[in-house]
């Protein structure tokens, strides 16, 4: 860890909204939980509680609920014009912008990510997303259809589809990017004139609410957005069994995603997933080394590994598998680990105590199993949720650390020989979210590409996310496409009207 600490100064904007306790917001007001109790939020680089926010349950996710109904079904947001709702969506981006400290200080503090990221890319990432939604409401368009039925002989028809809003909509977020994901979700049911109750992760509810004032502050009507935080297990349950929505989005652990989809069953409310991944990164033998080192180790520890699409398989050909993992663990070792407020830091903490001992406990799972750090290995420290940049070597693809989600800054790098066998290796995973291929020859990176059952693969680069690219999973990676025009098919259903004239 670095010794020094060069502590970004807290804004007294910041200031004053940890002092403030968290409320849910329900129908336009901010509100206690109904049971009164809350919880606290803590600072992963200190494990210290930085807040308290309102504990939201079963009975405050069905006020939610009937809030965004009521707007949903007799509210004036319905009846705004394409262009007006893209104005608001637009203005809550400006508002965003003009508090862009506020949200990056935020983030750093309840995720542990360095401040310094968190302001040139999560915080403008979401805006940008924003920005991109509010261009759609007024492109939301279905067709005019041709359509011949052959048992109605010389009868003519005028027939089209609408693309209607979907209605309410429940929204169930993780911790690795608290509002970027939050933008992701929110910013198609928007565009598209859903209404919507979104429920934070625990471990990271402050954004989320920071952005719920600027909902206000934008004049979105009440009901709109609804933010209910709490747990998984009470709220989010909740929310995803409601049998008065009509979708549930939602992005974390394929294990919860399964309970969410099960969940959705009593009302077949429409379900998207974004779920796990264990990315693979293929290095051909003609890769430029000088960039794909830096790039595979940034593909990991951006985040500190804790992104679904971390690219935490590394398969380098054989001829310079020594140069490019030497060079990768040389990277590793030149982090500096340190708290996200330092200005210093490039790495942070790991969000919680749960994470960092799930980690600890994969990387022991991988040592029993024979694999070997070439750097890193363990925690860092004994105050916060520290963990080292690691490089395990000498794995196979029948370990726990291949085969599984570490979700932290852990590459398990392994040589190839042969480039179909690599292609079936990088395909032997239950998921399928993202991939990269590292190579001079790009005409032979597309052939790769086209065999690599992944949602997004990514060509001498990793981590490139555009609000106008759809980004989703295939196999247990989930189901649906966020951003992109594929994230507003998400959040609207298709009407067919045929007239007889
Ligand atoms: P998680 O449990 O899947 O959490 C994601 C969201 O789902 C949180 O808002 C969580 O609420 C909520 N949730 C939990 N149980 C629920 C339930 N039964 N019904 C409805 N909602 C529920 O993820 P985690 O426990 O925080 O992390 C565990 C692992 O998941 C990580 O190590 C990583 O492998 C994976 N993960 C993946 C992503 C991703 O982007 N794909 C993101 C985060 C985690 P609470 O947090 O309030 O309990
Ligand atoms: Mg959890």
């Amino acid at each position: 860890m670095s010794a020094t600490v060069t502590e970004t100064p807290l804004l007294p904007s910041v200031q004053k909204f940890l002092a403030t306790e968290g409320k849910l917001l329900i129908d336009g007001t901010w509100i206690p939980a109904l049971s009164g109790k809350t919880f606290s939020t803590f600072n992963p680089a200190t494990g210290e509680p930085m807040c308290q926010v309102a504990e939201g349950q079963k009975g405050d996710i069905d006020l939610a609920v009937k809030a965004a109904r009521r707007a949903f079904d007799k509210g004036p947001w319905r009846k705004l014009t394409a262009s007006e709702r893209g104005k608001m969506i637009w203005k809550l981006a400006d508002l965003m912008e003009a508090r862009l400290e506020d949200f990056a200080q935020l983030e750093s503090l309840d995720n542990g990510k360095p401040v310094a990221v968190a302001r040139v890319a999560d915080v403008p990432l979401a805006i940008d997303l924003f920005r991109y939604m509010a261009g759609w409401t007024t492109k939301i368009e279905g067709n005019t259809i041709p359509i011949s039925v052959p048992y109605a002989p010389g009868a003519q028809f005028h027939a089209y589809t609408l693309r209607e809003p979907v209605g309410v909509v429940g929204q169930i977020i993780p911790w690795n990017f608290p509002l970027l994901m939050a933008a992701w979700k929110l910013g198609p049911a928007l565009a598209a004139g859903c209404t919507i109750v979104l429920k934070p992760a625990e471990q990271t509810p402050l954004s989320a609410l920071l952005l719920g004032e600027l909902f206000c502050e934008a004049g979105f009507p009440p009901g709109v957005l609804n933010i209910v935080t709490g747990f998984g297990e009470t709220a989010g349950a909740g929310l995803a069994a409601h049998p008065d929505v009509d979708k549930v989005a939602f992005t974390g652990s394929t294990e919860v995603g399964k309970l969410i989809a099960k969940a959705a069953t009593g009302n077949l409310k429409k379900v998207s997933l974004e779920l796990g991944g264990k990315s693979p990164s293929l290095v051909l033998p003609d890769a430029n080394i000088e960039s794909t080192i830096p790039g595979v180790a940034n593909a990991i520890f951006f985040n500190h590994g804790q992104c679904c699409c971390a690219g935490s398989r590394l398969y380098v050909d054989k001829s310079i598998f020594d140069k490019v993992v030497s060079g990768v663990a040389e990277q590793a070792k030149k982090i500096k680990v340190g708290p996200g407020m330092d200005a210093q830091t490039d790495m942070g903490p790991l969000v919680s105590d749960e994470q960092q001992q799930r980690v600890l406990g994969y990387l022991e799972s991988g040592m029993n199993e024979g694999a070997k750090a070439m750097v890193g290995g363990g925690r860092v420290g004994t105050k916060g949720y520290f963990i080292e940049p690691t490089v395990l070597v000498n794995t196979n693809q029948k370990m726990k650390v291949i085969q599984e989600e570490i979700f932290g800054p852990v590459v398990c790098a392994e040589p190839f020989t042969d480039l179909e066998e690599v292609v079936t290796k990088a395909n032997d995973s239950i998921y399928g979210l993202a991939s990269a291929i590292w190579t001079k020859d790009i005409g032979k990176a597309h052939r790769i590409a086209a065999q690599l059952r992944a949602g997004t693969v990514w060509i001498n680069c990793h981590n490139i996310f555009d609000a106008a690219l759809p980004f989703g999973g295939y196999k247990q990676s989930g189901w649906g496409r966020e951003m992109g025009h594929e994230a507003i098919d998400l959040y609207t259903e298709v009407k067919s009207v045929c007239a007889l004239l």
